[in-house]
């Protein structure tokens, strides 16, 4: 029975003569595998839904429980993204992180819609793609079931000021005091706040806007973070946080 789907290319891996085996995000069933036959032949009909970040709907082609798609009709190929190596490798590291969060046969329209606004973002941001990857991977991180917040101290109740901590096993910011987890700046912290707002749909006030480079060790501590809670490694963002 044939299968249609709207999907974001996630990963592929070349096999055979001329064939690629693709790793899709779908909302319906989450993680999908597919083979894509002749892909790799020149002016290939359906080279484009083979490449990096396509976000296309995909006929698929079921048999013996193996897919193989026939079909796909382009919905963003992301193609921008290949001028800036920055925002490429930032691109990339959203599909790192659907790739670890999504699951087999379980849905996950939010995370999909999540990763294809990120890709807009970081495209329409070529030369500063922190901001719109912090705000995905906390909305990834939270839609996997880890918590993440950025409020008052959640040990003594306290606002933060001054020194403070992440404690990596419950996804908060505490105080000086308390000094649960590991030592983060209060750039960091702004940064991460800033973003939790945005997810939230509240308005940022102009002077609590977080600077650039909280941005950046954000992400860092989202690594160590996901890292934590999923025991994974995060290449993608490895290298891109060392560009
Ligand atoms: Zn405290």
């Amino acid at each position: 029975m044939d299968l249609k789907m709207d999907a974001l290319l996630l990963r592929a891996a070349d096999y055979g003569e001329n064939d690629r085996m693709v790793t899709l995000l779908t909302a319906e069933r989450g993680k999908l595998g597919a083979a894509m036959k002749g892909v790799r032949k020149a002016g290939a009909k359906l080279r484009f839904a083979s490449q990096p970040f396509c976000f296309a709907e995909y006929v698929f082609a079921e048999k013996n429980g193996r897919n193989t798609v026939t079909q796909a009709s382009l919905h963003d190929g992301f193609y921008d993204l290949r001028t800036n190596v920055g925002a490429y490798y930032a691109a990339a590291c959203v599909t790192e992180a659907c790739d670890l969060f999504a699951m087999e046969n379980m849905a996950a329209g939010p995370l999909l819609v999540c990763a294809v606004t990120a890709l807009e973002s970081i495209e329409q941001n070529l030369d500063a793609p922190n901001a719109p990857l912090v705000k995905f991977l906390a909305e990834a991180v939270m839609l996997a079931g880890y918590p993440l917040s950025a409020g008052d101290c959640p040990v003594c109740g306290k606002k933060i000021s001054g020194r403070r901590f992440f404690d990596l096993r419950t996804g908060s910011f505490n105080c000086a005091e308390c000094a649960v987890g590991v030592p983060a700046s209060e750039s960091t912290y702004r940064a991460l706040r800033e973003t939790i707002l945005r997810i939230g749909g509240e308005e940022v006030e102009g002077e609590e806007h977080a600077e650039a480079d909280g941005y950046v060790r954000a992400l860092r501590l989202l690594r160590a973070y996901i890292s934590y809670q999923t025991d994974a490694d995060l290449p993608a963002l490895s290298q891109y946080i060392s560009l």
